[in-house]
């Protein structure tokens, strides 16, 4: 801990505007946001052209994907063609005003082939509100690829879509190829692989600027994973988590995902590797040392340094913690 040279670094984030977005994030999060619909704020992103900034310390004003480079330390010792694929994940706060379209992305080996070398999308969220009786589209009824094929030229939707309920504080791991589809009313966290490949199976005929927006329907019916996974194992309550401690919700090829509930001190631990952290509700403190401490608001997300040593959180918050898992 005497040693520690790299502060926890703060950031700002990217705001994208959305057809299907609105205006929560500035009202339950205090975000200054756009003007109109806004559906995404990118809170920890090095993704070309929508990148967070971090917001201060002798790094203030870098792009997370500058500050990648510039300070390789902080993150911890990477593989080189990992560090050199860029800053790995996307960490979003996504608020659904109206239902997203049904999409569904590809795996890395899909998209290296047909996306120009480009990362496939393993993505996990985390519900933050959502209505009473909600549904998400989570998987597909059909039973082989001829028949999901026929649903969808046939637009028998009600039948292909699975719909599953969620509450508040689900936490739900998409592997690639899984059918789904944000609902109106969600607001969740999003933590995926930092990529853009997006496969639109049906967007309820809705017009954007007076035109449909584009269906790839030949690419989803390539990579849907069919039978759909099974829902029982989808869907993780965490509203059972104890207080004080980091719970993993998941662990796949890509990151690990945990879950810190805090009612009054928490110890939060630095890995081998960076850690992102994002405060969900509540408010509180980080407490980096005895007398260097500083104050967590809902929707503030940080990095922290690979090998930081022991701090803590202290107050009444809930926090998401993500690092990664390095390939082998
Ligand atoms: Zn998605």
């Amino acid at each position: 801990m005497t040693d520690r040279q790299w502060e926890p670094v703060f950031l700002t984030p990217y705001f994208q505007q959305n057809l299907w977005g609105g205006r929560r994030l500035a009202e339950e999060f205090g975000f200054a946001i756009p003007d109109g619909a806004v559906g995404e704020c990118w809170s920890v992103s090095g993704y070309p052209g929508r990148e967070s900034v971090i917001s201060d310390g002798p790094y203030a004003g870098r792009t997370l994907s500058a500050f990648w480079e510039e300070a390789p330390d902080f993150f911890g010792s990477l593989p080189e063609a990992y560090r050199a694929a860029g800053y790995p994940f996307i960490t979003k706060i996504i608020d659904a005003r109206e239902d997203l379209s049904i999409q569904l992305h590809p795996d890395d080996a899909y998209a290296a082939e047909h996306e120009n070398g480009a990362r496939g999308k393993t993505e996990c969220w985390y519900i933050l509100d959502c209505p009473e009786d909600c549904k998400l589209v989570l998987g597909h009824h059909a039973g082989s690829r001829e028949e999901f094929a026929r649903m969808i030229g046939e637009g028998r939707w009600s039948r292909l879509l699975r719909r599953l309920p969620v509450r508040k504080g689900d936490f739900i791991q998409l592997e690639p190829g899984t059918l789904h589809s944000i609902t109106a009313g969600v607001l969740l966290l999003e933590t995926q692989q930092s990529s853009d490949i997006t496969y639109r199976v049906y967007d309820y005929d809705r017009l954007e600027n007076g035109k449909p927006r584009p269906l790839h329907i030949a690419q989803s019916i390539a990579v849907a994973a069919i039978p759909a996974r099974d829902p029982a194992r989808l869907v993780r309550h965490t509203d059972g988590d104890p207080a004080g401690k980091l719970t993993e919700l998941v662990r796949c090829g890509y990151y690990r995902v945990f879950h810190l509930p805090v009612l009054s001190r928490a110890a939060l631990d630095g890995a081998d590797c960076f850690r992102i952290c994002t405060v969900t509700e509540g408010e509180g403190w980080l407490i980096m040392t005895e007398n260097r401490r500083r104050p967590l608001h809902k929707g503030d997300s940080f990095l922290l340094p690979a090998g930081a040593g022991r701090m803590e959180v202290a107050g009444r918050l809930d926090l998401i913690v993500t690092e990664p898992v390095l390939p082998v």
